[in-house]
C-alpha cells in the first residue's frame, strides 16, 4: 500500500540522498553533534546535487518534485544526521518554499532562486522571547517610512541564523489589529541594524545552528514585502502546516534508524549463553519500533500527499508530526535501552538520536499546540 506513495523518480531522489548522507554526512555527523558546527560544504554539494529545492519550479532552480520528494531527502538525512536535516529542512521548506508560496515575479528571481541552489543559505523568523506556542501575538513592528518598512524587534530559537544571508520575517504592521495586523518580509540578513545573538547552546540537534535575531531599524524596501499588507497571519498558519508535514520525516529517519542500530546490536550481543534477541522483553520493543515506525509512515505520507493538493490539511499535518515525533523519541531511548550501557556511550551513536528526537516534540508548534490544532479542524470541519 505505502508503495503507491513512491514514484520511480522518488526512489531516484531516495537513492542519491541515501548515497550522499552515508558518503558524506556518515563521517562527519559525530563531530557534528560534539562540535556543534554546521558542514556549509556538505550544504553546496546538496545544492549542487539540485535537492535544496524540490518544491520550487524549475523556472526558479528548483526540482518541481513535490512535498513527498522534500520529506524524502529529509528522512534519508535524519537517518544520518537529524541536525543537518532540521537545517535543510529550516532551509528548504520553512524559507524557501514558504517564500515561493508567497511571492511575486522579482521576489522569486532575486531571492527563491538563489535558496533554491543554494547560493544563499534561508532562514524563518517567527518566534519571540515573548511569543513561541502564541506566535501571533509577536512584538516585533515594521513601520512604514517613504519606500521602506523599518523593522524593530527580536526573534529568537532562529535556525540557521548564524549562516543565513536571507531570512523570512513576521512583524506587525498593524499592532492593533492584534494578529489581522501581520506582515512577512524578505530581510538581507546583511541589512544594517541586523545582528545575530549568541550561539544557542542545545541538548540535540547539535550541528544545526541556533540563534537569536535582533533588529533595529532596520530598512526593507517595500518590495520586500511578501504577499498581501497586514495578512501574513495565513502564510503563518499555511506555512506551519506544510512544515509540520515535512518535518515529521525527519521523526520517521530516527525511528528507523533506531531500528536499524537496536535489531542489528540484538542479535550480535549474547547474554546467558544466546544473542539477547532471544529474549521475549527486547523481541516486545523490536516489534513496537516496527509496528510503530510503520504507522509513522503512512501517518507522514499521507499527510503529504493531502498538502500536496490542500496547503491547509491541518489535522493530517499536525497528527503525523505529533505522533511520529513522540514515537521516535520512545524508539530511540528503546534502542538505547537494547543496547544496555553501550547504548548510553556516546560512540554507540544512539543516544545522539534520542537527544535529537526530542526536538520534534517542541519546535513546529508542540504536542500540545498540535492536539489543539487537530481537535479544532475535527470541530470545525466533520
Ligand atoms: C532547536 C529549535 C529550533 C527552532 N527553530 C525555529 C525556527 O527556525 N524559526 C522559528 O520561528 N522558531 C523556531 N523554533 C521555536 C519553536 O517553534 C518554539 O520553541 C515552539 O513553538 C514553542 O514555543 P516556546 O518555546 O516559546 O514554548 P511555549 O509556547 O512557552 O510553551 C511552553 C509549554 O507550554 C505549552 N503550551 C503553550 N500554550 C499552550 C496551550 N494553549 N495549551 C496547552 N499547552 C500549552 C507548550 O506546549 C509547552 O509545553 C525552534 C525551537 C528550537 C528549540
Amino acid at each position: 500500500m505505502l508503495k503507491s506513495f513512491f514514484t520511480e523518480e522518488h526512489q531516484m531522489i531516495r537513492d542519491t540522498v541515501k548515497e550522499f548522507a552515508n558518503d558524506k554526512l556518515e563521517p562527519i555527523a559525530e563531530k557534528m553533534d560534539k562540535e556543534d558546527y554546521f558542514p556549509m560544504d556538505l550544504f553546496k554539494e546538496l545544492g549542487e546535487l539540485g535537492l535544496l529545492a524540490p518544491t520550487i519550479s524549475e523556472e526558479y532552480n528548483g526540482a518541481d518534485a513535490g512535498y513527498i520528494s522534500q520529506a524524502i531527502i529529509l528522512e534519508e538525512l535524519a537517518r544520518v544526521s537529524p541536525a543537518f536535516a532540521l537545517s535543510i529542512g529550516a532551509h528548504s521548506n520553512l524559507t524557501a518554499d514558504n517564500m515561493f508560496r508567497n511571492s511575486n515575479e522579482w521576489q522569486r528571481e532575486t531571492f527563491v532562486s538563489k535558496l533554491a541552489t543554494g547560493e544563499a543559505v534561508g532562514a524563518l523568523a517567527l518566534t519571540e522571547p515573548g511569543s513561541g506556542s502564541d506566535a501571533l501575538s509577536m512584538k516585533t513592528v515594521a513601520v512604514e517610512d517613504g519606500d521602506y518598512f523599518l523593522l524593530s524587534g527580536a526573534k529568537t530559537f532562529i535556525t540557521n541564523a548564524p549562516v543565513a544571508n536571507t531570512a523570512l520575517v513576521y512583524a506587525k504592521t498593524a499592532p492593533e489589529l492584534g494578529s489581522k495586523g501581520i506582515s512577512a518580509f524578505i530581510m538581507p540578513m546583511n541589512s544594517k541594524g541586523v545582528s545575530v545573538g549568541k550561539h544557542m547552546d542545545k541538548m540535540g540537534m547539535r550541528g544545526s545552528l541556533t540563534s537569536e535575531i535582533f533588529m533595529d531599524d532596520v530598512a526593507i524596501p517595500k518590495t520586500h514585502l511578501l504577499g498581501e499588507l497586514n495578512h501574513a497571519n495565513k502564510i503563518v498558519m499555511a506555512g506551519l502546516s506544510v512544515e509540520r508535514a515535512v518535518l515529521a520525516a525527519i521523526s520517521l529517519g530516527i525511528s528507523k534508524t533506531s531500528l536499524e542500530i537496536a535489531l542489528r546490536y540484538s542479535r550480535e550481543r549474547e547474554q546467558f549463553g544466546k544473542p539477547i534477541s532471544n529474549f521475549q522483553m527486547i523481541q516486545d520493543k523490536l516489534a513496537n519500533i516496527y509496528t510503530e515506525t510503520k504507522a509513522s509512515e503512512l501517518l507522514v505520507y499521507n499527510a503529504l500527499a493531502e498538502i500536496q493538493d490542500n496547503h491547509k490539511a491541518n489535522k493530517e499535518a499536525a497528527s503525523s508530526i505529533m505522533y511520529a515525533a513522540e514515537r521516535s523519541t520512545v524508539h530511540a531511548l528503546d534502542a538505547v535501552q537494547i543496547l544496555g550501557g553501550y547504548g548510553y556511550m556516546r560512540e554507540y551513536k544512539i543516544e545522539k538520536f534520542a537527544r535529537d528526537a526530542k526536538l520534534l516534540e517542541i519546535g513546529a508548534g508542540t504536542t500540545e499546540i498540535r492536539k489543539i490544532v487537530i481537535a479544532r479542524d475535527l470541530i470545525k470541519n466533520n
